[in-house]
C-alpha cells in the first residue's frame, strides 16, 4: 500500500469531528468511514498516508484484502474484520 494510493473518506472523519469506525476495502480502495448515515456528498477522495498520519493504530487495517471491512465500536476498542463476500 503506497502512501499516496488513493482512498475515500467522509467528510466527518477527515474533518476530525467523529473517529474512524469503520474501514472497508472495495474496488481496491480503503473507505474510512465514521459508521454513521451519510449522503453521497459526504465522500472525500484522500491519500491513504492523511489518515494513517491522523490516527497511527489503523495502519494494521492496511492488510484487508479487496472486499473486506473492520468496524470497532469507539476508539481504542479491537477491530472486527469479516468479509463481506
Ligand atoms: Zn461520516
Amino acid at each position: 500500500m503506497k502512501y499516496h494510493s488513493k482512498a475515500y473518506a467522509c467528510i466527518h472523519v477527515l474533518e476530525d469531528r467523529k473517529p474512524v469506525l469503520l474501514l472497508c476495502r472495495v474496488g481496491g480502495h480503503f473507505q474510512f468511514l465514521c459508521g454513521g448515515d451519510h449522503l453521497s456528498s459526504d465522500g472525500r477522495v484522500i491519500g491513504v498516508g492523511h489518515i494513517i498520519d491522523a490516527d497511527p493504530s489503523l495502519k494494521p487495517l492496511l492488510d484487508l484484502t479487496d472486499g473486506d471491512e473492520a468496524e470497532r465500536s469507539g476508539p481504542g476498542s479491537p477491530w472486527i474484520t469479516k468479509r463481506s463476500s
